[in-house]
């Protein structure tokens, strides 16, 4: 049998014989097995062949009445030394497989003994192929086309890969099954599309995709093992119209480019990614920048050459739509519930609630205004398709957050219906805190971006370093108290 590990050979004799102490851990692989008729050794029984990428005929030991001892207390960590008494030399073994190790290790006490060869897994003695005393291969650098590896495998070892200037059409299915790739470099290729399954890239930190021909990246993908590994992706100089609004969920995100794509906005949750440090969104569409960038912490940020609109807070869009509807209500309810339960959960008593859509009505304060219109949100198509079993799951979710004061009890498709968890992802926060949905005022303002940014690159030829920032407003109080103080900060 043979057996690939890490090996040094100590000499007990040293220093008295002059010899050198053990080099460092070498790749092996050792085997077990009698030496050809005629060839070197003689003596019989069963030699041990240890051979390594320098010296793949390897050296040989006799093992019959020759172990002196087999040091085995870290075997369970892949580790074993072999003491031999001719020569005087300890075989260290480590970063074996253990169960082979074991196997291993007893083969060599019955060779010892000198029990009968035919019951021991004997193989020839024959020196291993170069690949498999090489050191495991875990980095490889394709630059052009005639050296991508189109009929042999990659290297399963392999931590890091760049594959550029390859005119690969798709990401090659082989690359998403190496797992412990680290860093993926696959720019300036003619990517279109990317598989759901690099989410299996378990240790994926670093993902490049430069240069190609990508109009979109997926939120499945924003979903999958990503979010908690990726810390840096480049995405520039592709034809991304948007990112979804999972793009937010990818939270280790620490590096973030994506110049010269099309995006006419960024994700509305931005600001969520806290952890990101370094973004850069040159020469997109971009009108206006997400009311939530206001919250990133940035230590350099690049948004030159975009088309950015000039601010006018005094020129709302006005989507207000008094008296709110029902669900507009409910929503509104759920959304501030769960912040303030998240801030202070002291201050939501737990109370006890009939069960009906009604009850929710009153808690909300939308009490004599429920009308069949006002199940539906506006806009949502035909009549009563925000139906009252969506209204009453919402509630009883409502009920369950105060009854149980669950921090933050997470809501999704389980809980309840799928159109309602997305409007209430897509909730917007007003100046005071709380929380709209469908029912808002919009307007642009001024932010400068040092205010979120330690280096800015200036946004235009002019030098300037403002851009717009969205903002909504919950209420048409809170839309003027706004703009009383605008207007006093401009007199
Ligand atoms: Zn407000």
């Amino acid at each position: 049998m043979r057996l690939p590990c890490e090996v040094s050979v100590a000499s007990r004799l040293l220093p008295s014989a002059g010899l050198r102490g053990p080099g460092r851990a070498a790749r092996a692989v050792l085997a077990l097995g009698k030496p050809p008729a005629g060839g070197g050794g003689g003596g019989g029984g069963v030699w041990l062949l240890v051979s390594t990428a320098r010296h793949r005929p390897g050296a040989k030991y006799q093992l019959r009445e020759n172990i002196e001892h087999l040091f085995t207390k870290f075997v369970e960590e892949g580790k074993a030394t072999v003491r031999l008494k001719e020569p005087a030399v300890d075989i260290c073994l480590s970063k074996a497989n253990v169960g082979h190790l074991k196997t291993f290790l007893s083969a060599m006490k019955l060779a010892d003994r000198g029990t009968s060869e035919e019951s021991l897994p004997l193989s020839t003695l024959a020196p291993p192929k170069a690949s498999e005393v090489e050191k495991p291969k875990t980095k490889m650098t394709i630059t052009s086309r005639k050296d991508y590896p189109f009929t042999q495998s990659f290297p399963y070892t392999l931590e890091q890969l760049q594959a550029s200037y390859c005119k690969l059409p798709r990401i090659d299915m082989r690359i998403l099954c190496l797992k412990s790739l680290r860093k993926l470099d696959l720019s300036h290729n003619l990517i279109k599309k990317l598989p759901v399954t690099i989410g299996d890239l378990v240790s994926l930190q670093e993902l490049s995709l430069q240069g190609n021909l990508l109009e979109s990246f997926g939120a499945a993908l924003c979903n999958s093992t990503l979010r908690k590994s990726l810390q840096s992706l480049d995405l520039s100089q592709n034809k991304i119209k948007a990112l979804p609004a999972q793009f937010c969920q990818l939270r280790e995100l620490v590096h973030l480019k994506l110049d010269d794509n099309d995006l006419i906005r960024l994700p509305f949750k931005i600001g969520q990614l806290s952890q990101l440090r370094f973004l850069s969104v040159a020469r997109n569409k971009l009108p206006f920048l997400p009311n939530s960038f206001g919250k990133l912490s940035l230590e350099s940020l690049d948004l030159f050459g975009n088309p950015f609109e000039q601010p006018n807070p005094l020129a709302p869009d006005i989507q207000l739509k008094i008296p709110l509807t029902l669900w507009e209500h409910s929503a509104r309810a759920t959304i501030n519930y769960r912040s303030v339960s998240l801030s202070s959960p002291s201050q939501c008593p737990p109370v006890d609630l009939p069960s009906a859509p009604v009850s929710m009505a009153v808690l909300t304060g939308a009490e004599g205004r429920i009308t069949p219109g006002s199940w539906r949100p506006p806009g949502r198509g035909k009549e009563g398709e925000m139906d009252f079993t969506s209204l009453i799951k919402l509630h009883y979710y409502f009920y369950q957050l105060r009854r149980f004061q669950v921090q933050q009890l997470p809501y999704s498709c389980h809980v309840l219906p799928s159109h309602l968890c997305h409007d209430l992802d897509m909730s917007k926060s007003c100046h005071c805190g709380r929380a709209c949905l469908s029912s808002f005022i919009q307007t642009t303002v001024t932010m400068n971006l040092h205010s979120v940014a330690h280096t800015v690159v200036l946004v235009d030829n002019m030098g300037s370093t403002e851009a717009p920032l969205l903002r909504y407003f919950c209420s048409l109080t809170c839309y003027s108290q706004f703009l009383d103080r605008h207007l006093q900060s401009i007199r």
